[in-house]
Order: structure tokens, then sequence, then C-alpha cells
């Protein structure tokens, strides 16, 4: 894998959807485009392949306004994984995953480390006025934007996008983190890839971030942010049977229970019903691998219960996907101790008992 780096769009490139840019790319590719300042704006767009919108918004704000005027700032555009959008796939068999190949991945170097890397390099020496990657996901989520970490710069950018944020630090190895070491950098998920909305609303952020001059130094006032960060995956135990509104032997779960996603669940939420006497037939393990079951769960009668508030996020009630991957993940509101402090523990708060 080679990524191609142009000084001009290809000619007739924005007319294309995603799935036809294998015909008129080699492969990934960096777009270099001037603007009146010159430090570019960084957007990464289908590094999953049928996660499109971020391409819809990209062509259409290219093709529209800026099609006639010049572009306000310089735009650096990073189109990911052509291959795998010509399939409408998240990526081909035997491709790694694009966005958990940039530095800082674990994983052995492999010829698409060895590019992202030399991309990332090309990019810090351009001194990026910021960096966005455009993302979907599938389920009922709004839109939302992610940081890696606890700074003004970043937090004004991805409120401009949303005013649910949500901090991660894991998984390694993404676009954001990468960039992040020397530019803020932002990730942008803009729902399901098939509704225009999501490409509605990443363009129009993309032409405010053009239009800006600078990105204020001081924190955001705590009512323009609502700050989550990720905590935990919640599996089914192995060997727990379990259905979704339906009969089972040992878990019941209600057949609407994805309605929570993205909602504050105050400590007391019913989750689950334990219908024989499994001990932790729920699990939330954090992404060290530790086991957080008692810090986000309780047993009321037979009634599992929130522990704490927390919010669910790519809950499914599709028993398949339970049982491949996981129920949900658990994110929690998260007050940065200190404004000014960079970054934060991984550790979550000891458990608190309920009232
Ligand atoms: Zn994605």
């Amino acid at each position: 894998m080679q990524v191609d780096i142009l000084d001009h769009l290809p000619a007739g490139l924005l007319e294309h959807p995603a799935h036809h840019l294998a015909r008129h790319l080699n492969g990934p590719t960096l777009i270099h485009l001037p603007g009146r300042r010159p430090e570019p704006l960084f957007v990464s767009v289908i590094q999953h392949g049928n996660e499109i919108s971020g391409w819809d918004a990209v062509r259409r704000l290219l093709a529209g306004r800026y099609g006639r005027d010049p572009l306000p700032r310089s735009l650096a555009l990073f189109i990911g994984n052509v291959d795998a959008a010509a399939e409408r796939r998240r990526r081909l068999d035997g491709q790694p995953v694009m966005n958990r190949c940039w530095p800082g991945s674990h994983d052995s170097a492999t010829p698409w480390h060895r590019e992202l890397a030399r991309i990332t390099d090309h990019m810090r020496q351009l001194e990026p006025f910021a960096s966005i990657d455009i993302h979907n996901n599938t389920g009922e989520n709004p839109h939302y934007a992610a940081v890696n970490a606890i700074e003004a710069e970043r937090l004004h950018l991805a409120s401009l996008f949303s005013r649910t944020v949500i901090y991660f630090t894991q998984p390694v190895g993404v676009q954001s983190i990468a960039f992040g070491e020397f530019c803020p950098s932002v990730t942008l998920e803009c729902g399901v890839a098939d509704e225009e909305d999501g490409a509605d609303h990443a363009m129009a952020y993309l032409e405010s971030v053009l239009n800006l001059r600078e990105l204020p130094a001081s924190m955001p006032r705590p009512d323009d942010v609502e700050l989550y960060r990720m905590i935990a995956t919640v599996t089914v135990s192995p060997g727990v049977d379990f259905a979704f509104g339906q009969p089972a032997q040992d878990l019941w779960l209600p057949p609407d229970l994805d309605r929570l996603n993205f909602s504050e669940m105050p400590p007391g939420t019913r989750l689950g019903r334990l219908l024989n006497g499994h001990a932790n037939p729920l699990r939330a393990t954090s992404h060290e691998g530790g086991d957080l079951s008692e810090h986000c769960f309780r047993t009321r009668e037979r009634d599992i219960i929130t522990a704490r508030p927390l919010m669910p996020a790519m809950m499914t009630t599709d028993a398949d996907i339970v049982r491949q991957d996981c129920l949900c993940h658990l994110m929690e509101r998260f007050t940065p101790a200190h404004p000014d402090i960079e970054d934060v523990s991984d550790e979550p708060e000891l458990p608190e008992t309920l009232p």
C-alpha cells in the first residue's frame, strides 16, 4: 500500500460517489489544496470504506461555494480506504483496519503502518491548524465528536460539532491520537452512513472550521460541552442464556434496551432480570481488562440495575452481535479535575455505595 500525495484534485473527482473513487485514485491519497491561510486543515474521510458521510460532505463543499471562491484556509484532504469503499465495506478481507495503523499502534509494522507514519510526519511539518477525522457508525446514535485529551482547543473544535463530546484514549493507533501530538484533533461520528443529515452536518462543520482564524485557548464553559469518557465494555458472561423480551434460561433483557443509547441513566436503571441465581451475568470490563462490574451494576431483588450515573453507547438488541462483540459501551460523565491539565488518569473512581 502506498499513499499518493497530490497538489490538485484529479479532474472530475468530486462528481464521484465513494464507491467509484477506486477507479480514479491509485489507493489512499492525500490531496493538498491551497487556501488564503497557509496552515492546512487536515480532513480524513473513508478510512472505513462504508463510512461515506465525510466524502459526501467534502465533495459538496468543494463543488459548491469553494468551486467558485478560494478556500479560506489550505486543505489537506486524506481519502482513505477506496478499495473497501468500492465494495461498500468497512475493510476488505486481509486488510487491517486503517484507523488502527497510525503511529502509536501496538501492532507490528505493516506497510500500512509505515505509510501512515510517513503521512503523519509529512503533515507534522506543515503545522496543521487542526485535524478532523470523519466517520459513521451503526445503530441509533446521535452525532458526536470525540477527543483524546482534555485540552481547550480540542474541546472547542469538538463542541462546534456537538455538545456531547466523548473522551477516549483506547484503542490506540487511531489517526486522531497520532495527529493530536502536533495539532488540535477530533473524530466525528456522523450517525449512520446512508442518512443525508450526517453529510449535511459534517459539511456545515467543515465550512465553519475552514473559516476560523484561531481556536480559543481557554477551556469552553461547562454549559457548552457535556464531556463523557468511555469506561467499560459490557458483555454477557459466557454460558449465560439470554434473550431480548423473550423467555430465556438465565437473563431477560428488555426488547427496547437500545432506547437508552446516549441517555444518561440514573442509578437504579434496570438493565435486565435474573431468571435464576447466575452470578454476574453482565460483565463490565475496562480497556485495561479490569473487572468494573461491581462499579457499574447492582442486583436489586432479581433486577440488574445501574449502580451509578452511566451513559451507554452503541447498545444493541441483536443477540448475535452481543455474543460476537458486546452489549454496549459505558460512558461516565467526566469533569476534568483541573482544566489546565492536558491528560488524566484512565482509572475510574472507586465505586460509591448507592444512596
Ligand atoms: Zn469508522
